[in-house]
């Protein structure tokens, strides 16, 4: 199975370099403004934050898998450079 470069979660085929959580990460910081708003990382653990994003993440991205975003790598992984 291959692995994300990012944080080394297992990679669907479809995603290829980096796995659903990472991809969620990088449309979150740099394609909205939720990579401003977000000072306490702790909302992103907060479930009616994840409906707010995967609703964002649903209208901006090509991916479709959002039932499969692992909330808490997203989380810990958050500060990690791409
Ligand atoms: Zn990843």
């Amino acid at each position: 199975m291959p692995l994300c470069r990012r944080c080394n979660a297992v990679v669907d085929a479809k995603q290829r370099e980096f796995c659903v959580n990472c991809i969620a990460t990088k449309f979150f910081k740099n394609e909205t403004w939720i990579g401003f708003l977000i000072s306490d990382t702790s909302v992103l653990l907060d479930p009616p934050v994840h409906r707010l994003l995967i609703d964002l993440f649903k209208e901006g991205s090509e991916l479709s898998c959002t039932d499969a975003i692992n909330w808490q790598n997203i989380h810990d992984n958050w500060d990690k450079p791409f």
